[in-house]
């Protein structure tokens, strides 16, 4: 951006100072109006004008007075490979949804994939957003891996694995080959696995993912519908298996509710032989009740809340609140691109601002799941995801409206611009 001024990653480069009419972070840091401080991706003040004062030496002053500045945004979970698939028609139910998404999958070319994937990438980065987790098919994986460490993109991209009936030992066969030193490291972007759903993976793909090393991810408590297969195998889940061939009568019901499903394939990774206890990101929980939610608290489980992907869907009441309160770290995801309401980003600048709009909930908590919570669910130092003092992801602007207070931020629409891009190694 031709206003962007360059800013070296060097600790001997020269101030920029960024004039903001309010400076936030999801640390509680917030001053209207503030001032920030960088030495290349470095924060050396932040605060009032009167406290930071006039930087010495030779400064570049940026004017954002009529923008909020906060830190660059943290997508846990999304789908990038499916940027550029046409919307599947509404969905009157969420199966019939999936198994549109599957045939578009199927459709799809190698290059079909690298340029939705590449198309992804950059809706993040006009969405201020500098860390990821993307779920990328298999034929997807190294397009994502390239993809987001030439934007400077940090995070995971975990490969998503469909593992029931017949096709798990297959799956297991392939996880095999999934060691942390197999998966090598692209720049900033680490590479992890995702089994699908409770629904779609066995446990036994479960298990040895949890045991693998690699970040874990996964999609869980999605629907009623997930619960009812996971207690007795019944429902539109078992029928969609069967219609695709995938119901061999393997699978072992029984879970009271798939937070206790998934409790117990932690357990099992955990006492196995040479079992590795590891967290797992699971994105949506839409379905959680106060039993499940007891019990989510004690596991090491973090969440990936879609809040536009839930309201496309129908679901109400999400409990994300009440998860915070438990202790839960709840982060923010956007899910694809087939969800959202944004065509030119694929960011959860959006998803804060609906929070803070549908459920009041505060700036500092609505920027806190923004950013430090997301990185710390990807494994990343959450310190550079604040206004603290030391190194910093990256630094987003967003053009206020006429009422520019901080907790009316929820109203506004803007797309932000980069004040501090990522560095690209
Ligand atoms: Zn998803």
């Amino acid at each position: 951006m031709s206003n962007t001024p360059k800013i070296q990653d060097d600790s001997v480069a020269a101030p920029v100072a960024v004039r903001a009419a309010w400076l936030a972070d999801g640390c509680g840091a917030c001053f209207a109006p503030g001032v920030l401080v960088l030495r290349g991706r470095t924060v050396v003040a932040a605060g009032s004008p009167e406290s930071v004062g006039v930087p010495g030496g030779a400064v570049t002053w940026v004017d954002a007075s009529g923008s909020a500045v906060i830190p660059a945004l943290v997508n846990a979970h999304t789908h990038l490979d499916l940027t550029l698939v046409p919307r599947i028609p509404e969905p009157k139910q969420f199966f019939q949804w999936l198994g549109g998404v599957r045939s578009a999958r199927l459709s799809m070319t190698a290059d079909d994939v690298r340029q939705s994937v590449i198309a992804g990438v950059q809706r993040l980065d006009a969405g201020g957003v500098a860390a990821v987790g993307d779920i990328a098919g298999t034929h997807a994986l190294q397009a994502s891996l390239a993809a987001c460490a030439d934007m400077g993109l940090e995070g995971c991209v975990f490969e998503e694995v469909f593992g029931m009936g017949p096709r798990v030992p297959a799956c297991l066969a392939a996880m095999e080959a999934m060691t942390p030193a197999a998966a090598g490291h692209a720049r900033g972007i680490r590479r992890g696995v995702q089994p699908h759903a409770p629904y779609s993976s066995d446990r036994r793909v479960f298990e040895a993912a949890l045991r693998s090393g690699l970040p874990v991810s996964t999609h869980l408590a999605e629907s009623v519908d997930e619960r009812r297969f996971l207690a007795d195998g019944s429902g539109p889940f078992r029928e969609l298996l069967e219609s695709f061939g995938l119901w061999d009568g393997t699978f072992s019901a029984g879970a009271r509710h798939p937070i206790d499903w998934m409790a117990e394939r932690l357990r099992a990774a955990s006492a196995a032989p040479a079992g590795r206890q590891t967290r797992v990101l699971c994105a949506h929980l839409n379905d959680i009740d106060d039993q499940a939610l007891a019990l989510l608290a004690t596991l090491p489980i973090d969440v990936a809340y879609c809040p536009r992907a839930s309201e496309f869907f129908g679901h109400a009441g999400h409990r994300y609140r009440a998860m915070r309160a438990a202790g839960v770290n709840v982060c923010l995801g956007t899910d694809s691109a087939l969800n959202l309401d944004t065509a030119d980003r694929i960011s959860t600048l959006d998803d804060l601002r609906l929070l803070m709009r549908r459920d009041q909930l505060p700036l500092s908590d609505a920027l806190e799941m923004a950013t430090v919570a997301g990185a710390r669910a990807l494994g990343l130092d959450p310190s550079r995801w604040d206004f603290s003092l030391g190194p910093v992801a990256g630094v987003i602007a967003v053009q206020l409206g006429e009422n520019g207070a901080p907790a009316e931020f929820g109203k506004t629409s803007t797309a932000p611009r980069w004040i501090c891009r990522p560095a690209v190694s």
